[in-house]
């Protein structure tokens, strides 16, 4: 199968700094073995998504000079195809119904599986495989990987109806035929539990890549939450794509020959991909990261 790589952002902000290096990760890793690559708009969590911001990832990526293989999709047009997943799962008893509120799960993890609960779109949906879930995974970066036993359920559906991103972005890797994912090492400790769900559905799993994590000064993950600046408004494009490769350990000197457009860093970048370049130090160990992004909500 050819191979087929995605770039899946969020739109709850404009794209940062750390937005930018996975999509660069994913785009050169894909180009550099002539395959496809697309891209895909989480959109499903309402509350926190925004269409301007989707217009401006849109726009900001096109100034980037990414280009893709197929038509960009957005997830909130989709939402049929989920329910019908998460369907399938509850009629061969793989999901169930849970009434645990935010607060209750503090206190003591999920029962509900284990008592009768009344079908009730009030109640979120969460994941139970039939059968048990690896606790580790091969990446292609990093070899095996282990991220110790989840004892939370994957959420599938949330108590206000939304779908959650775990079961939407399983679905849609399916249905995309990406081949192998490549994204940010914040998404490593849920890694088997997304393995179990494609399992689960009678999909074949991707191939997966992690890359290294872009941290503030403070030590955490740049993110929308914790309002890292928009990438272009704190640098040119040329500027961040190339502070980007750097990132991921690329070397830049064959740029400071002539001026470039972003297009051309692009192709020539993708032409001198590197994966053994990119560094691996600075990603927390697994166990770590898997205590920190602890399975609790199926929120990204
Ligand atoms: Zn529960």
């Amino acid at each position: 199968m050819k191979y087929t790589g995605r770039f899946a952002p969020t739109p709850s902000g404009r794209l940062h700094f750390g937005s930018l290096v996975t999509a660069l990760g994913a785009y050169l890793r894909a180009r550099s073995l002539n395959g496809r690559f697309l891209l895909r708009i989480e959109d499903l969590d309402t509350p926190r998504c925004k269409s301007e911001y989707t217009a401006s990832i849109l726009r900001d990526l096109e100034i980037l000079g990414f280009d893709y293989d197929e038509e960009v999709k957005i997830q909130s047009a989709n939402t049929k195809t989920y329910e019908e997943a998460i369907g399938q799962l509850l009629a061969s008893h793989q999901a169930f119904y849970c009434t645990c509120t935010r607060k209750s799960l503090k206190d003591h993890p999920c029962r509900c599986q284990h008592r009768f609960v009344r079908p009730d779109l009030r109640y979120s949906v969460r994941f139970c495989p039939s059968f048990t879930v690896d606790c580790c995974f091969e990446d292609i970066l990093s070899g095996h990987v282990l991220t110790g036993k989840s004892t939370d359920y994957l959420q599938l559906k949330r108590s206000d109806g939304l779908i959650a991103y775990n079961l939407a972005c399983v679905v849609d890797d399916h249905l995309d035929h990406i081949t192998e994912v490549v994204r940010g090492s914040d998404l490593i400790a849920i890694t088997p539990q997304q393995n179990a769900l494609y399992r689960a559905l009678g999909f074949a799993a991707p191939d997966y890549l992690h890359l290294p994590l872009v941290l503030n000064a403070q030590g955490n993950k740049l993110s929308k939450q914790n309002h890292a600046t928009p990438v272009l408004e704190e640098m040119s494009p040329l500027d961040a794509l190339l502070k980007a490769l750097r990132f991921l350990g690329q070397d830049t000197t064959v740029f400071a020959e002539r001026d470039f457009c972003c297009a051309q860093v692009l192709k020539l970048a993708a032409a001198h991909f590197d994966l053994q370049r990119i560094p691996v130090e600075n990603r927390k160990p697994a166990d770590q990261v898997y205590e920190k992004t602890a399975v609790r909500c199926g929120q990204k």
